[in-house]
C-alpha cells in the first residue's frame, strides 16, 4: 500500500462541500503472504477506514494497492470481482453481520455462488466442511443467525470468509465484541486457519494484548497517519514513538522485574476535520519541539527494522 489516503467530504445543507474528515493520511504498509500485520490505535484513528478501503467497500482518495501486479484501485468489472474474491474481511459484531433471514448454511454458500465455484452440491459440501473447521456442528447448517452464541457467529463469519478460498482477510476488530474467555478460542481458530488455507491477516485492533498475540509485524496509526511499524517483539520491548510508548505504558506486562512509568497522554485526540500542522501528535506529545508545530515528520526506517514518523529519531 503506497499513500494511500482516504478523505470524506463533509457536505452544507445545500449541497456544497465544508471541509473533509482526514480520515487516512497518506499511508505505506507491506503486508507479506501467510503474515499477519496488527494495525493498532484509538478508536477513530483510521484503522477500520484503511482495512475499508482496502477492499475497495469505500474508494480511496489517492494512492496505490498493488496485489500480485495490479493496483486494487484501479480495477474494475471483472478483475475487481477476483481481487474481491482474494480479500475477505470478517467484521467486528457478529450479530450484524450476518444476515438474520437466511440460514447459516446459505450464508456461507452465498459467496461461493456470487463467485460462481462449483455445482450447489460441491457448494453445500464445501459449507458444511468449513463449518465443522469452524467448530459448528454440520447439523446446525439450516439454523439462524440468532440461534448461536456471539462465539459461534463469529466462527460463521470466519467460515464465510474462508468460503472463496481467500489469501488475505480483513479482520476489523473480529474478537472485540466477545466475551475475554471466548476471545482465545476464536484467537486460536484464526491461527489454525491461517496455517491450513495460507492466509495473510491485516488485523485491526485497539487491544494491544491481543494484537501481540497473533501479529508477526505492528503498525500504530494516530489521527490517520501511520508513526510507527516494526515487528511484533520490536514494538512491545522497543517501542520508540512517544505515542506507542503512551499506548504501551497503558497496558501491564508480564515480566515484573522490568518497570514501565506509566505515561499519561494529556489533552483528548484533536478533530480530523482539523487536524494539527506538523506532527500530528504534536499537541500532546511530552517531547514536543519547534520544528514538530511545523513539519511534518516522514515515516522513515531506522536501524532496517523500525520505521518511525518523529523528528526525535531524524
Ligand atoms: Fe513528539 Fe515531535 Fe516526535 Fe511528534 S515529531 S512525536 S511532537 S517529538
Ligand atoms: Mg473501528
Amino acid at each position: 500500500v503506497k499513500g494511500m489516503q482516504k478523505y470524506f467530504p463533509i457536505q452544507s445543507p445545500f449541497g456544497r462541500t465544508k471541509g473533509y474528515v482526514q480520515a487516512v493520511e497518506e499511508i505505506n504498509f507491506t503486508l507479506y503472504e501467510r503474515k499477519t500485520l496488527g494495525i493498532v490505535g484509538e478508536s477513530g484513528c483510521g484503522k477500520s477506514t484503511t482495512g475499508r478501503t482496502l477492499l475497495r467497500l469505500i474508494e480511496p482518495t489517492k494512492g496505490e494497492a498493488i496485489y500480485r501486479g495490479k493496483d486494487i484501485f484501479k480495477l474494475k468489472g471483472k478483475e475487481l470481482l477476483d481481487v474481491r474474491k482474494d480479500i475477505q474481511m470478517v467484521f467486528q459484531d457478529p450479530h450484524s453481520s450476518l444476515d438474520p433471514k437466511k440460514r447459516i448454511g446459505s450464508i456461507i454458500e452465498e459467496p461461493m455462488e456470487i463467485h460462481k465455484m462449483g455445482s450447489k452440491a460441491d457448494r453445500i459440501e464445501r459449507a458444511m466442511d468449513l463449518l465443522k473447521k469452524t467448530g459448528i456442528r454440520e447439523d446446525q447448517y439450516y439454523r439462524f443467525p440468532h440461534e448461536f452464541s456471539g462465539g459461534q457467529r463469529q466462527r460463521i463469519g470466519i467460515a464465510r470468509a474462508l468460503a472463496v478460498n481467500p489469501t488475505i482477510v480483513v479482520l476489523d476488530e473480529p474478537v472485540s465484541a466477545l466475551d475475554v474467555s471466548i476471545q482465545s478460542q476464536v484467537i486460536n481458530l484464526l491461527e489454525d486457519v491461517q496455517d491450513e488455507f495460507n492466509l495473510a491477516y491485516l488485523f485491526i485492533s485497539h487491544d494491544l494484548s491481543v494484537v501481540r498475540h497473533i501479529a508477526d509485524e505492528v503498525g500504530v496509526m494516530y489521527l490517520g497517519n501511520l508513526v510507527e511499524i516494526t515487528s511484533t517483539d520490536e514494538l512491545f520491548n522497543n517501542p520508540l514513538h512517544p505515542y506507542t510508548k503512551a499506548l504501551l505504558s497503558a497496558i501491564p506486562i508480564p515480566d515484573t522485574t522490568k518497570k514501565r512509568e506509566r505515561i499519561i497522554i494529556k489533552g483528548d485526540i484533536p478533530s480530523p476535520i482539523n487536524p494539527p500542522t506538523g506532527c500530528v501528535f504534536h499537541t500532546r506529545c511530552p517531547y514536543v519541539m519547534d520544528d514538530c508545530k511545523m513539519v511534518k515528520p516522514d515515516l522513515i526506517e531506522k536501524d532496517n527494522k523500525h520505521k518511525i514518523a518523529c523528528h526525535l529519531y531524524n
